[in-house]
């Protein structure tokens, strides 16, 4: 069997992975039109902060190392066209310019996204970056010891634009992040963490301009100097657009059923309207756990798990994706917050009916000095109030209890209910955790909620 997989980021990687450790002997393709195979963009700000020193060392494979286990690697080298009737690509050598066809058994699409463009005047000015993949990795890099940069804008206030808030805020520059949402981190986490996480940003001189749509950007000399909201303007030797992304499918229109984000439509086997072209990653729906439906979740992890599961199906086995809950984790300086599934601020946008317990303590027994590991902690639990069947979690504290988080995740997939987590049985040592972890307390708190 001959498969092609377009795309060397997660979903491509675990893919290839996947095939070849199930059946070694198939014929893989593999495809990436950048110059560089299996940038992992998680990795970005562990490079930009410089803990991690060569920006080529973020990534999984080497072009080396997967051509030694059997596959064809092809770097630099476009699918710019698919016939599923011919059950043939079409490649352009993105340097030379060389075109030829290709035919498959298999194909897989794992082509990612590209960072959303505020279609606002200016947006196409010197100094205006995106935060994906290398090559705005290393752009980015050069910014953050540029002397002519004092004021960064991020635009978005996801994981990826605190990402760069924080990366050039310990750069010494002035960050403004601006979000239309009302309060940053909103899709991540309910009011009671982002007031904290807001306060921890301008402790570290990062000015939060949330609930203020982008009008423009403003050039001098065809730089960026400043943004203008519908609320102000800020001044930007810099600006890092993190605002979202848009699926990489133009490719595809006519090909397979995409939908009207430009999503391309899978079934639970991730094969998409034509049997034999899978596809997975950010360019599809995931299944949410939660609520049953299909929703929009980038993260590695979904592509990872998408990737894997596409290897079994196209090589035979009927193997259902199993549904996620969507869970992420990120550090804001020294706190650390996890969440998954529905939150109270997310539920009626997902349509679902939801009722959350808040519980505020301390990590550890309160005897456990600060100095020891204890600090406070945040654990907010989301539950379905007819039945208490759990729909989600966040959690955040200064000392990394994001695991927990892990727990939830298991507890959403697995239909578990808060009467099931009240009394669960975890560990307790006082220099981990106290005698009732506070899942457990939350989940006790919640049981009382229920007629
Ligand atoms: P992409 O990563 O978008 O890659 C697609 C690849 O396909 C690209 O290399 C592209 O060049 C190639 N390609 C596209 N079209 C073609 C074509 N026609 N021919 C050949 N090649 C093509 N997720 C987490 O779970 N945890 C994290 O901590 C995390 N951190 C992140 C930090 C940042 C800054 C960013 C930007 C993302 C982060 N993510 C994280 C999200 C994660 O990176 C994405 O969910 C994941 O990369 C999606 O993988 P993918 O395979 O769908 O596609």
């Amino acid at each position: 069997m001959k498969v092609i997989v377009v795309g060397s980021s997660h979903g491509g990687y675990e893919t290839v992975r996947g095939i070849l450790a199930a059946q070694p002997d198939t014929e893989i393709q593999w495809y990436e039109q950048g110059d560089f195979l299996s940038f992992l963009s998680c990795g970005m700000q562990l490079y930009l902060e410089g803990t991690v020193k060569d920006v080529n060392s973020v990534r999984y494979a080497t072009p080396e190392g997967m051509t030694k286990a059997g596959v064809h690697v092809f770097v630099q080298q476009a699918i710019t066209k698919v016939d599923p009737a011919k059950h043939a690509v079409h490649v352009v050598d993105q340097q030379s310019g060389a075109e030829r066809d290709e035919t498959y058994d298999k194909l897989v699409l794992s082509v990612g996204a590209v960072p959303f463009e505020l279609p606002v005047p200016g947006h196409d000015l010197k100094n205006v970056y995106a935060m994906r993949g290398r090559d705005w990795a290393i752009k980015l890099k050069a910014k953050t010891v540029d002397p002519d940069v004092k004021n960064v804008v991020v635009i978005g206030s996801g994981y990826i634009g605190i990402e760069a808030a924080e990366v050039f805020a310990k750069a010494g520059k002035h960050v403004t992040i601006i979000d239309m949402l009302p309060r940053l981190l909103s899709l991540y986490l309910d009011e009671e963490f982002t007031t904290v996480l807001t306060d921890e940003l301008a402790a570290h001189d990062i000015t939060a301009a949330a609930g203020q749509g982008v009008k423009s950007f403003d050039g001098r000399d065809g730089k960026v100097v400043s943004v203008t909201t519908d609320q102000g303007t800020y001044p930007a030797d810099l600006v890092v657009s993190a605002a979202g992304i848009k699926a990489n499918t133009d490719m595809l229109k006519g090909v397979v059923d995409l939908d009207d984000h430009g999503l391309i439509e899978i079934n639970q086997y991730l094969q998409t309207s034509q049997p034999d072209i899978y596809a997975v990653g950010d360019a599809t729906l995931v299944p949410f756990a939660p609520t049953g439906q299909d929703n929009r979740i980038a993260l590695a992890t979904n592509a990872r798990r998408q990737g894997r599961f596409a290897a079994k199906n196209l090589l035979g086995e009927v193997a259902p994706m199993p549904a996620v809950s969507g869970s992420s984790a990120l550090s804001v300086f020294d706190y650390h917050f996890a969440s998954t599934g529905v939150k109270a601020g997310t539920s009626d946008k997902l349509g679902v009916k939801s009722t959350s317990v808040l519980v505020t303590d301390t990590v550890r027994p309160k005897f456990v000095p600060h100095d020891a590991g204890n600090a406070k902690v945040w654990f907010k639990l989301t539950f379905d109030p007819a039945d208490g069947r759990i729909l989600g979690a966040q959690i955040m504290s200064t000392v990394d209890v994001t695991a927990n988080i892990n727990t939830i995740s298991l507890a959403i997939q697995a239909k578990l209910t808060v009467a099931d987590l009240a009394y669960t049985d975890f560990f307790f040592q006082p220099g981990f955790d106290r005698p009732w972890n506070i899942m457990n307390v939350a989940a006790q708190k919640a049981v009382k909620t229920l007629s």
